[in-house]
């Protein structure tokens, strides 16, 4: 199959930016795959598994806080494959704690990966694909506590509302050049970082049934269920959509 365009996915060494990396793969695309330094093994054992599928993968080290390490990621990406027509700006850290527990370095930090580090990726992917001039597919990680507030994350759900008025914003301005901008809205996906939670929140088997409980559809979710969404966002069928922050999290918040 001739590629569908390059894709770049940051955070792809596990949970959801795995699964996402290889859909995209099996739909076609070539794929830059990002992640941190200590996830250099995750990302090697991925992109073996995506040229396996007979796409082409390059692996970037990279820590997305840093303005001039995301710069390198986008050159590196381009240098490899040649272009960059998909964004998957997926990276993103929790910390389950109290607001009264909240430290100035806590909030700090989750901006810094969460809000910093999508702004970043979304400004220099939008800066390439408006030098190549035939628009592209820009998609952000926000949640479903980036809709509506929940105890225990009160910094966390902070940073991924503000991702979605990030999305809203860039989608605004870069829809003259057609560019897309829009965000998958995760409720409870069963990845390590759920795990995290529900550890931090002192009962694991219990908040895992909860979760379940308090989706409709009666499960946690999964990083193919995301990577479904991402694969339509990227696609041509998606071209009258913009600035969404789109939900998947079983029906356990109505917008
Ligand atoms: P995860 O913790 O399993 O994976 C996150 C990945 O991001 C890891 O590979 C990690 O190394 C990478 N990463 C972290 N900081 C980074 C940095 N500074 N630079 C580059 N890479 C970095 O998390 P996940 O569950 O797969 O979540 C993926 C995204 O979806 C995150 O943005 C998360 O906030 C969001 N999300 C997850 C859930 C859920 O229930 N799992 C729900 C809503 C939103």
């Amino acid at each position: 199959m001739a590629s569908l365009g390059v894709a770049l996915v940051t955070g792809a060494g596990q949970g959801i930016g795995r699964a996402i990396a290889l859909r995209l793969a099996a739909d076609g695309y070539d794929l830059a795959l990002a992640d941190l330094a200590s996830h250099s093994s995750q990302l090697d054992t991925l992109k073996a598994q995506i040229t396996g599928l007979g796409r082409r993968a390059t692996t970037i080290s990279t820590d997305v806080q840093s303005e001039s390490a995301v710069v390198a990621m986008i050159n590196q990406t381009v240098q490899d494959l040649g272009t960059l027509d998909v964004m998957v700006a997926n990276a993103g850290i929790c910390k389950t704690m109290s607001l009264l527990d909240t430290n100035l370095s806590d909030w700090e930090d989750l901006f810094a990966v969460n809000a910093r580090g999508t702004f970043l990726c979304y400004k220099y992917a939008a800066k390439q694909m408006v030098l190549q001039g035939r628009g592209g597919r820009i998609i952000g990680a926000s949640s479903v506590v980036g809709k509506q507030g929940s105890a225990m994350l009160p910094a966390y759900s902070a940073s991924k509302f503000a991702v979605r008025g990030l999305t809203q914003s860039a989608a605004a301005e870069l829809a003259r050049y057609g560019i897309t901008v829009n965000a998958y809205a995760p409720g409870a996906m069963d990845t390590d970082m759920l795990t995290s939670i529900h550890q931090a929140l002192g009962d694991v088997n219990a908040y895992t049934q909860r979760a379940i409980d308090n989706a409709p559809l009666g499960r946690l979710g999964t990083g193919e269920d995301v990577a479904s969404l991402v694969s339509f966002l990227a696609s041509k069928d998606s071209s009258y959509i913009t600035g969404q922050s789109i939900s998947v999290n079983g029906g356990r918040f109505f917008d």
